[in-house]
C-alpha cells in the first residue's frame, strides 16, 4: 500500500488520542514520531506505536523531542552514575541525528542492569535513547571515525534523511506501470558493478565498482550512458556489499553531483569506506594522476548513507520497497528483494550480488527464503561449465598440508588476498590449524599486510552479522577469538616489511591485493618470487589481464616496476592455488541457490563472468529450469514488465 506523507500524517492522526504532543518526520523510508512524550507512545499493554506501524503498515521509530534531550556532558556525567563500574565503559558514542547513546562496554549485561532498569532510568532522566554494545576486541579506525564524522554533520543529516523521506512519499504519477533493467557495468565481464532499475515512477542503481584491469578505458562502469543523467533524478543508489568491483566508483557519483540515499548494511558501510580511502592511495602510486575522487567525496558519500539491516523492509522509492539478506560472501555482503509496484503489477526482483551458497568459516549459506521471484540477476563468476569448487573442508585441509610441508622445509608461504573476506576466512583456517593437538611444530608468525588488520577489526566490530560459532567465539573473547591469537601481527611499517623479506625464518604473509593488480603484496613476489623455497598461494579468483592470472597459468618470468623502472623477475618459487576457499558459489552451488528459489523465478539474467562464462551458465539454466534465461551485454536494456 503505497502513501503519501499527507496520507501518513492523516493515518498519525486517526490513530494517536488528543492530548498526545507528536509531530510526524521521516528518516527516509522510516517514519518517526517526534514527541516529548515517548512514554505515551510504549506503555504495557497499549502500545501505540505497534497501532501505528499497523494502521501505516510500515517501521515506525519514537523519537524523543528535541527539548527533553539532555546536554552531551550531562549524559556522559549521568551514564557514569548510573551505570555500575563492574560493566567496564570503554567508550560513549552519541548520535544526535537520531538522539541514540551507544555504551560500548566489557559486560552489557551489568550496563543494561535487571530487566533494563539502568537504561529506562538513563531515557527518563536524559530524554535520549540508550543501548549497550559489547566493545570490540579490536576497535576499529575507520568505524570510531564514521561515528565522530556523524556527530559532527548531525544537523545536516537529519535534514538529508527528511528530505529523502519527503522523495520517497510523494504523490503518485498515473501512467501504465512497467519496469526495466539497464546493464551499466559487470555484463559478461567481472569488475565494475552496475545496474539500473527504471519504472514509470522511479530510478535506482544498484552498486558502482571499479574494474581491475591495466586498460584504463575499462575501470568505471559506463557513467556516459544517457540513462543515467541527470543524477538527481536518481532516487536512490543500494550497495550489495563492499568489494571493490561494487563500491571502488561509488565516490565517483557524488563528485559528479549525486546527493541522493545510500543504502547499505553497517558492515558494507565501514569496508567500503576503508577500501575508497585504500582505492586512493593505491592509483597514486600506481599511475601518477591517481583515482578519480578524493576523500572529500567518500565523506560526502559516508553522509548520505542509510544503515540498513538483514530483513528490514523499507520504501526506497515511491513504487519501490526493498529488502536486504545474508548473501553469505563477505561480512555484511546482500541480496537485494524489490517488490515494484502493486497488485497485478507487482514484480519482484532479486539481485543475488555475489553470493556462497554454503555455510564457511566466517558466514552462513546465502538466504533463498523469498516469498516469490520474477525476475533474478545473478552473478556467474563459476558458472562455467568446468567451474567446480571443493569443498571448504577440502580446502582447508588443503592449506592447512601445505602449512605444515612448508613449515617442515622451513620455507615461507605468501597468499595475495582480499583485504576483506578471503583473509579472514584463511586466518581462521590458519588458527584451528596451530591450534589443533595434533599439530606438533611451533606455530610460526602470521603476517598481515595492508588493512588486513583493520578490515579484520571490522569483522571484530560487527558480531551478529558473523555466522554462529564464529560470533560466540568474538564476543567470548580471550583465548577463543581467533582474531586475537598472537600469532597473527600487523606489518605496520617499511622497515617492518624490509625486516620480513631479508629474514630467513618461516613464515605466512597475507598481503593484499588480491589479483596482484598493486599493494604490498608485489614486494614480496619482487623478493621471493626467485626463492624456490617459498610458495606462492593463491586463495581467490584472478580476473583475466591480471598478473595474478598471468603466474596463475605458469608465466617463468614477470615484469614489475617500482619507481618508474620496470624490471624483470624469474619466478622459482612454488606457485599453488587452492580452489574452494572463494567466496563465490561454484557451478553446483549457484544451480542448487536457483534451484531453492520457490517458486522458480520466470526470468533468469547472468551478470558477474566472463564471456563465455556468462553464455554457457546462461544456457544451462534456461536448459535445467526451463526460464527465459539472458546474459546481456553493458548497455543492453531489458524490459521485465
Ligand atoms: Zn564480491
Ligand atoms: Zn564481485
Amino acid at each position: 500500500m503505497r502513501m503519501t506523507l499527507g496520507e501518513i500524517k492523516k493515518m498519525a492522526k486517526e490513530v494517536i488520542p488528543d492530548g498526545i504532543p507528536y509531530t510526524v518526520d521521516l528518516e527516509a523510508g522510516t517514519i518517526a514520531i517526534i514527541t516529548p512524550t515517548p512514554d505515551a507512545f510504549s506503555e504495557q499493554g497499549n502500545s501505540l506505536t505497534v497501532k501505528l506501524a499497523k494502521a501505516v503498515r510500515r517501521r515506525i521509530v519514537i523519537r524523543p523531542d528535541p527539548s527533553i534531550l539532555s546536554s552531551e556532558e550531562e549524559v556522559l556525567e549521568t551514564v557514569k552514575e548510573i551505570v555500575p563500574e563492574e560493566a567496564g565503559i570503554t567508550n560513549i558514542w552519541l548520535d544526535p541525528a537520531l538522539a541514540e547513546v551507544t555504551i560500548e562496554c566489557d559486560d552489557p549485561a551489568q550496563a543494561i542492569g535487571p530487566k533494563g532498569a539502568n537504561l529506562v532510568e538513563l531515557r527518563n532522566s536524559l530524554g535520549w535513547l540508550f543501548r549497550a554494545d559489547r566493545s570490540p576486541a579490536i576497535e576499529s579506525r575507520t568505524l570510531n571515525n564514521i561515528r565522530r564524522y556523524r556527530k559532527e554533520t548531525a544537523d545536516e543529516r537529519r535534514e538529508l534523511l527528511r528530505k529523502f523521506g519527503t522523495r520517497i512519499y510523494r504523490p503518485k504519477r498515473s501512467s501504465t506501470p512497467w519496469v526495466r533493467l539497464t546493464a551499466l557495468g559487470s555484463y559478461r565481464e567481472v569488475g565494475r558493478a552496475m545496474h539500473m532499475v527504471t519504472t514509470n515512477e522511479s530510478k535506482i542503481l544498484i552498486d558502482c565498482g571499479a574494474k581491475p584491469t591495466t586498460n584504463r578505458s575499462e575501470t568505471q562502469p559506463f557513467f556516459d550512458a544517457p540513462e543515467l543523467l541527470p543524477l538527481e533524478n536518481i532516487d536512490a543508489l543500494v550497495i550489495t556489499h563492499a568489494h571493490v568491483d561494487h563500491i571502488g566508483m561509488l565516490p565517483v557519483l557524488f563528485r559528479y553531483g549525486y546527493r541522493g540515499p545510500v543504502y547499505c548494511t553497517p558492515p558494507t558501510r565501514d569496508l567500503m569506506t576503508l577500501l575508497q580511502q585504500d582505492y586512493i592511495k593505491v592509483s597514486k602510486m600506481e599511475s601518477g594522476d591517481g583515482a578519480p575522487y578524493s576523500l572529500a567525496d567518500i565523506e560526502t558519500c559516508i553522509k548520505h548513507v542509510i544503515d540498513v539491516g538483514y530483513g528490514q523492509k523499507i520504501d526506497i522509492s515511491p513504487d519501490i520497497k526493498m529488502t536486504m539478506e545474508n548473501a553469505g560472501h563477505i561480512l555484511g555482503s546482500s541480496s537485494v528483494y524489490l517488490e515494484i509496484g502493486e497488485d497485478k503489477n507487482l514484480h519482484r526482483l532479486l539481485f543475488s550480488g555475489d553470493i556462497k551458497y554454503e555455510k564457511s568459516w566466517l558466514f552462513d549459506a546465502a538466504t533463498v527464503r523469498f516469498p516469490r521471484v520474477d525476475s533474478l540477476v545473478i552473478e556467474s563468476t563459476y558458472g562455467g561449465r568446468s567451474s567446480f569448487q571443493p569443498t571448504r573442508q577440502e580446502a582447508t585441509e588443503e592449506l592447512q598440508d601445505l602449512i605444515r610441508r612448508t613449515l617442515a622445509k622451513g620455507g615461507k608461504i605468501f597468499c595475495p588476498v582480499f583485504a576483506v573476506g578471503r583473509s579472514q576466512e584463511v586466518m581462521v583456517a590458519i588458527d584451528q590449524l596451530f591450534k589443533s593437538d595434533d599439530f606438533t611444530s611451533d606455530p610460526c608468525t602470521v603476517w598481515l599486510d595492508g588493512m588486513i588488520s583493520e578490515a579484520t577489526a571490522i569483522h571484530a566490530s560487527h558480531p551478529n552479522f558473523l555466522n554462529r560459532d564464529l560470533r560466540q567465539q568474538v564476543l567470548r573473547g580471550g583465548d577463543e577469538n581467533p582474531f586475537n591469537s598472537p600469532w597473527f601481527k600487523t606489518v605496520d611499517s617499511r622497515q617492518r616489511r624490509e625486516q620480513i623479506v631479508l629474514d630467513p625464518s618461516p613464515c605466512i604473509v597475507l598481503a593484499t591485493s588480491g589479483m596482484m593488480t598493486g599493494g604490498p603484496i608485489l614486494h614480496y613476489l619482487q623478493h621471493w618470487a626467485p626463492n624456490d623455497r617459498a610458495t606462492l598461494a593463491f586463495v581467490g579468483y584472478q580476473a583475466s589481464n591480471t598478473l595474478g592470472r598471468r603466474l596463475q597459468e605458469g608465466y617463468s618470468e614477470i615484469q614489475l616496476s617500482s619507481d618508474g623502472k620496470s624490471y624483470t623477475v624469474d619466478v622459482k618459487c612454488d606457485v599453488v592455488t587452492i580452489d574452494g576457499f572463494s567466496g563465490h558459489s561454484d557451478r553446483r552451488q549457484l544451480l542448487d541457490y536457483v534451484n531453492a528459489l520457490n517458486p522458480k523465478p520466470r526470468r533468469i539474467i547472468c551478470h558477474h563472468g566472463d564471456d563465455t562464462v556468462c553464455n554457457e551458465f546462461r544456457k544451462t539454466l534456461s536448459e535445467t529450469f526451463k526460464v527465459r534465461a539472458a546474459a546481456p551485454q553493458n548497455l543492453e536494456t531489458l524490459r521485465l514488465l
